[in-house]
């Protein structure tokens, strides 16, 4: 047992001194993956702040149409929120595929971000991981990589980040809010999770002493022609070998605006707006489908355990958009697979 200090500041700013001024402070909400690391010895933190008095907890209707999910909503709260499952019900359905109603009680919508990867040497201390000791080695490139990145890695690093919900809150063209010692400032989501490059121990864009605060997800996509495709190893409680979030406008059988996010593949959810953008004004065919996921997956490459990962996704986002497109999405309550 490592000896550490905790407080509980009862403001954001108070939040934000605290981690500001202690490199070795962490943050605890939920503690679903926080309370493992330390437990498995990846991660001492010398302070913890726990962040649970702060008042971050609802879910705003915008002006405009959207919600603003405060930082600390549990994972259950957004999943069957009225507006969230009439106007957002993509992401409710990601939600719903993730954990177990336990941990979606626990978790909340702040630490689903933050989450670390699920590899396995990652949570090993006895083994060399550059993401949780920079400059030691990757053991998973010539390991056993199958859960593995087939997109965007590093010869650093291949690991994939494990959430759900971000997918979804990546097809939803979330934006991201954070406070830290400079003020407030907004990260769009597809900046706010990042590549490893070489240097894998970032998992995103926080500068040092920042805390999210919320998640805005705006406008009005059409909650008709949606899907959230998940597959995994095992039908619950698992992490997504390969996750297709899509979400579409359709006029008639015509296309109108496209937005896909794979899960599963890379070390943050993966978009190609340029595929989607050949989507656009489309009455599709199965064949468009498959020239999609072909343009989407040209850079794909396996690591020998995970190549299966290539064609598996390939058929996973030609389903996927045949559900979207037909107004049939998944049904996560059920697990069926349509
Ligand atoms: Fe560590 Fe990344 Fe390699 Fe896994 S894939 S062992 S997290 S460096």
């Amino acid at each position: 047992m490592k000896r550490f200090d905790y407080i509980k500041p009862t403001n954001v700013d108070e939040a934000v001194a605290a981690l500001a001024s202690n490199v070795g402070a962490q943050l605890i909400a939920g503690g679903t993956n926080i309370v493992d690391l330390m437990k498995y010895d990846v991660a001492a933190p010398s302070l913890l702040i726990d962040i649970n008095g702060l008042a971050l907890k609802d879910i705003e209707a915008l002006p405009k149409g959207g919600f603003r999910i405060g930082a600390l909503v549990s994972n259950t709260d957004i999943a069957y929120h009225d507006g969230i499952q009439r106007h957002y019900p993509l992401l409710s359905s990601a939600i719903l595929a993730g954990a177990s109603p336990q941990l979606r009680n626990a978790a909340t919508a702040g630490g689903n971000l933050l989450q670390r990867t699920r590899c396995y040497y990652f949570y090993d201390p006895s083994t060399p991981c550059n993401k949780r000791q920079p400059g030691s080695g990757c053991s998973a490139i010539g390991g056993v990589n199958r859960i593995h990145a087939i997109l965007g890695a590093s010869p650093s690093c291949i690991a994939v980040h494990p959430s759900d919900m971000c997918v979804a809150l990546a097809a939803l063209d979330a934006v991201v809010e954070v406070t830290g010692p400079n003020g407030r400032r907004e990260i769009a989501f597809a900046d706010f999770h990042r590549l490893p490059g070489d240097t894998p121990e970032k998992d995103n864009t926080l500068a040092f002493g920042e805390i999210v605060t919320g998640i805005r997800i705006e406008g009005q996509p059409d909650p008709t022609h949606h899907t959230y495709l998940k597959l995994r190893d095992r039908l619950s409680y698992a992490f997504a070998l390969i996750s297709v979030a899509v979400s579409l406008d359709m006029d008639q059988r015509v296309i109108s605006g496209a937005r896909v996010a794979l899960g599963g593949v890379a070390h943050k959810p993966w978009r190609d707006r340029q595929a989607e953008a050949a989507l656009i004004g489309r009455d599709p065919s199965e064949s468009d489908f498959r020239t999609f996921a072909t343009t989407l997956l040209a850079p794909a490459k396996g690591q020998g355990g995970n190549d299966f990962k290539i064609p598996l996704a390939e058929k996973a986002i030609v389903r996927a958009l045949r559900q979207a497109v037909a107004g049939t999405p998944q049904v996560q309550s059920v697990k069926a697979i349509a």
